[in-house]
């Protein structure tokens, strides 16, 4: 990505980044994806999510309050002694389907071997799921690559350091890449507020460790850390090719990313009360216009 005009200034990282902090502090934490994934496919029963999923109970319990809370998730009872509920998604939370659909996509892509049977596992039927990286205007591909970036300086104004910001920083170790769910990797990058933002970090072109601190205000132990995952995956890598600059470059598997991050904002976009804006528009390139993923089947929902 490059801007279309001046130079990406800090402050429109800042907001680009703080508008992702709202729908990351409600779905990015791995517990959280793995339930709306067992969701997908039909309501369950609180015993059926933890045997899917492999969770402690608590920890499916504590998810299941805290998406009923966003409005991702809602409960019916079908026993009243004892009573009795199953979970199911609202259409809120049937509209992250373009969120998991383009994880799983991701992934079929990136390790092709698993992600079929893992999904037939979880019920899951992946041609229903909307997949589509193309440009709901022109069809063309939306990457990374092709994405120009417009400044709205009036967005620029927003009272960013207002905002109540839940910051996550505990989350269990990275997933075992060889891990039985169709989005085993996703889970370790967008298991925790900050893979999605090292990643708008990575789209802007900050490449150096204390550049993607600064522009995060992350601790140096916790940026190491979430940096060392995605280097594992793939995702980044430690010099480009033929130079001896030393820093994080995205892949082409990291660049492949793409699609979800902006799959993440039209969700937030179109759900979160309240929405900071983010001052920067993405705009595709082959047709001059913002940036909408193609929706593809998830309309027919
Ligand atoms: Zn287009």
């Amino acid at each position: 990505m490059e801007p279309e005009s001046r130079v990406v200034t800090a402050d429109a990282i800042a907001g680009a980044l703080a508008a992702v902090r709202q729908p990351a502090d409600a779905i990015c934490d791995r517990w959280t994806l793995e339930i709306i994934l067992h969701l997908l496919p039909e309501a369950r029963r609180f015993s059926d999510l933890v045997r899917l999923s492999g969770m402690a109970s608590r920890l499916v319990a504590s998810r299941l309050v805290l998406l009923q809370t966003i409005g991702v998730v809602d409960r019916r009872p079908y026993s009243d002694t004892p009573l009795r509920h199953v979970y199911f998604l609202t259409s809120m939370g049937l509209d992250l389907r373009a969120v998991l659909g383009r994880m799983i996509q991701w992934e079929r892509r990136w390790r092709p071997d698993t992600v079929q049977s893992t999904a037939e596992i979880a019920g899951l039927k992946l041609d229903d799921l909307p997949a589509s990286s193309d440009c709901a205007f022109c069809l063309e591909p939306v990457t990374a690559r092709n994405v120009t970036l417009r400044m709205e300086p009036t967005l620029l104004q927003s009272p960013l350091d207002k905002q109540t910001i839940r910051r996550r920083t505990t989350v269990p170790a990275a997933t075992s890449v060889e891990d039985g769910n169709p989005i085993s990797q996703s889970l370790t990058i967008f298991g925790d507020k900050w893979g999605i933002e090292i990643l708008i970090c990575a789209f802007f072109g900050i490449r150096r460790f204390n550049d993607f601190r600064s522009a995060m205000g992350i601790s140096a132990n916790i940026l190491s850390d979430r940096l060392g995952r995605l280097s594992n995956l793939g995702i980044l890598a430690g010099a480009r090719p033929g130079s001896h600059f030393q820093g994080y470059w995205l892949t082409e598997k990291g660049v492949d990313l793409y699609p979800v991050t902006v799959a993440v904002q039209t969700w937030a976009d179109r759900w979160l009360v309240g929405r900071i804006r983010s001052p920067v528009r993405l705009i595709h390139r082959p047709c001059g216009r913002e940036i909408a993923l193609r929706s593809g089947n998830e309309d027919s929902v």
